[in-house]
């Protein structure tokens, strides 16, 4: 497995692939690896010749400085886990590699970011819409690989995509769940064995407001029996549960025929902010 620290070390590592006919993989993660960045990793490899993966906790995404000072690194791990899995090259580029200069451009996804994370992280989009160009700019891959888990992410990125006519086909991979149902993610490291316990209000109350919707159940209802579960909770503080349009992100009041659904919700457990969503449809 190669370590390519350097934009030129990707060039570099790009030219000795056999042939132009070689299909390129790219997963993109911030490190602190878990299951869930293994299951994209081992999508790629199923459908990609070679597999890259970049991991860059990128500054511009983080509206909260304590967030980003406090985002959990594993690089040994991390790339013992990448090894033993069999991708071809890690991207590990510090921070001036990634912005010599400060960018002066901003990205604004108009509607797609006035809800859920995009209204409360300020900036975020922009900033996961910077990071995202410059990575399919030096690695130059046929196929991207994004989680579920970043409903609205995977929204942005598929309009950047189209917007800006990059060549790259975005695939999207499902959810990976701990058994208890708590989503996997790189902040739960930052949980103790109690707000462990405490974040499960998280897909628990996904799951039942799912039910409760399918059965017909009004989404008012709905969700005012959600709030009070998180109000019941200790140490849980609810940011937002609604129910989207899964692919324009658009806030609905009620179960909609014909379009892909999701509730999506974000809460902070202690300071650690968690978001989760869960599709209505399937
Ligand atoms: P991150 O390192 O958190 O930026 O995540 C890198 C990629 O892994 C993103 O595309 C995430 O959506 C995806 N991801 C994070 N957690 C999960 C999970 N539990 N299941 C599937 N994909 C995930």
């Amino acid at each position: 497995m190669k370590i390519l620290p350097t934009k030129d070390a990707v060039k570099k590592f790009l030219l000795s692939l056999p042939n132009s006919q070689t299909t390129v993989g790219l997963v993109p993660t911030m490190g602190a690896l878990h299951e869930g960045h293994l299951d994209l990793v081992r999508k790629a490899k199923e459908n990609s010749d070679i597999v890259i993966v970049s991991i860059f906790v990128n500054p511009t995404q983080f509206n909260n400085p304590d967030d980003f000072a406090k985002y959990p690194k594993t690089l040994d791990k991390d790339l013992d886990l990448l090894k033993n899995i069999g991708v071809d090259a890690v991207f590990v580029p510090d921070n001036q590699e990634v912005y010599p200069e400060s960018p002066l451009i901003k990205i604004d996804f108009g509607d797609l970011e006035r809800v859920l994370e995009g209204s409360f992280r300020p900036g975020h989009f922009n900033g996961v819409g910077i990071v995202v160009s410059k990575l399919l700019n030096i690695v130059k891959p046929h196929k991207a690989y994004f989680g579920q888990k970043d409903l609205q992410q995977v929204a942005v990125i598929k309009r950047l995509v189209k917007d800006l006519s990059f060549d790259v086909e975005i695939i999207v991979v499902p959810t990976v769940r701990e058994a208890s149902g708590l989503a996997l993610s790189s902040r739960n490291l930052r949980l103790s064995p109690v707000q462990r316990e405490n974040a499960l209000v998280l897909y628990n109350s996904l799951s039942f407001a799912k039910t409760e919707l399918l059965k017909g159940e009004s989404w008012f209802t709905i969700k005012s029996e959600v709030e009070n579960q998180f109000q019941q909770t200790p140490e849980v503080e609810l940011e937002y549960f609604e129910l989207v349009d899964s692919d324009k992100m658009t806030v609905l009041e009620s179960l909609q025929e014909g379009i892909s659904l999701s509730i999506c919700t974000a809460a902070y457990v202690g300071d650690v902010r968690l978001i989760d969503n869960i599709s209505v449809n399937h």
